[in-house]
């Protein structure tokens, strides 16, 4: 038995979501005429409430091209010291946009809005960098999965605004975050000026994000995709197998959830292990006792058949999605028992 839990992106299209795919109606999407592309941009639009949406082969693409949207060199964002933005995605804050970057450093990565406050630069101080951009991860991966109480989003939305500092959520795994929390996606999307989300991750489809935002904003997105080499043509086959996810695998993410829980509250018990994240969603992180080797233990935790990654100083990450049941989690807990 292999239980694979390096991450949600690993997960296989469902025969179910074959059959969407195959069925799709496609056209050339850079002329404007692919139709699976346009409802499933439409779709996610009008679920967050905005106007319109990108489709983006990367989440990654999306949220580069949402930083170049909104600001411009020389300019500073501000985001968490943990969030994928800065950590993840190549410097790419500084190679496309040329924008430096004020990092908070706050709880699982979690921003308050004094956090922000603290970091905005007087416009009159020639010395700094305009502050533009605000991005928050919800939820929030080095943080363990952690997610944001939608009153803090509403804080922090309503800091931005009264300060003119535009706002973007990277929000990969924010259905995660909706369905821990309970909060709508229409509630999320009054609350920022963009948003990432990522359709391949615990949504199961196999490629793609979508970036949503006014009109204006996704036009000039879109010539930036082109730039960025993401002109896709009849990419209609992955958009239809985005409908299906959203369709069909936004409410089982509870059922991730409470596998990540099971697994965190036996990891806890474990006497190598020093501590384990607060598992609020789907990604456990657990810190392993000084005297352990990561490389080595991942090595043998790997030829038992249970996978995981090293995610830091002496920290590893399971991550629980559509390719996970309980029979997964029941291996993986009697393998870790007995290593
Ligand atoms: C996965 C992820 C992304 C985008 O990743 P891609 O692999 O480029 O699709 C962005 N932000 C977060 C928090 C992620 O976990």
């Amino acid at each position: 038995m292999i239980s694979d839990f390096r991450s949600d992106t690993l997960t296989k299209p469902t025969p179910a979501m074959l059959q969407a795919m195959f069925s799709a109606e496609v056209g050339d999407d850079v002329f404007g005429e692919d139709p699976s592309i346009t409802a499933l941009e439409l779709k996610a639009a009008v679920l967050f409430g905005k106007e319109a949406a990108l489709f983006c082969p990367s989440g990654t693409m999306a949220n580069q091209i949402a930083i170049k949207a909104h600001t411009s060199s020389p300019g500073e964002l501000i985001c968490d010291q943990l969030s994928h933005v800065y950590l993840y995605e190549v410097g790419g804050i500084a190679f496309h946009s040329g924008l430096s970057v004020s990092l908070t450093a706050s709880p699982l990565g979690i921003i308050t809005p004094e956090d922000i406050l603290a970091r905005i630069n007087p416009e009159t101080d020639l010395h700094k960098p305009i502050t533009e951009l605000v991005v928050l991860e919800n939820t929030c991966n080095k943080g363990g999965g952690s997610c944001y109480e939608l009153e803090r989003m509403q804080a922090i939305g309503k800091t931005c605004r009264e300060k003119g500092l535009k706002l973007h959520l990277d929000g990969a795994r924010i259905f995660n975050a909706a369905v821990a929390k309970g909060y709508s996606p229409i509630e999320i999307g009054a609350e920022f000026n963009s948003i990432s989300i990522c359709l391949s991750k615990g949504l199961g489809a196999p490629v793609g994000s979508l970036l949503l935002g006014e009109t204006g904003f996704i036009r000039r997105a879109k010539r930036l995709r082109k730039l960025f080499g993401g002109g896709m043509r009849q990419a209609g086959y992955l958009a239809a197998a985005g409908i299906y996810a959203l369709d069909h695998h936004i409410d089982r993410l509870a059922e991730d959830h409470s596998r990540a829980r099971i697994l965190g509250a036996a990891l806890s018990e474990l006497h190598y292990i020093e501590e384990v994240f607060p598992v609020e969603t789907n990604i456990v992180i657990a810190r392993l006792n000084a005297s352990i080797n990561i490389p080595d233990f991942l090595k043998n935790l790997s030829e038992m058949g249970v996978k995981a990654v090293p995610f830091g100083p002496q920290l590893i990450r399971f991550v629980t999605h559509l390719d996970v049941d309980d029979r997964h989690i029941d291996y993986a807990i009697s393998v870790l028992k007995k290593i």
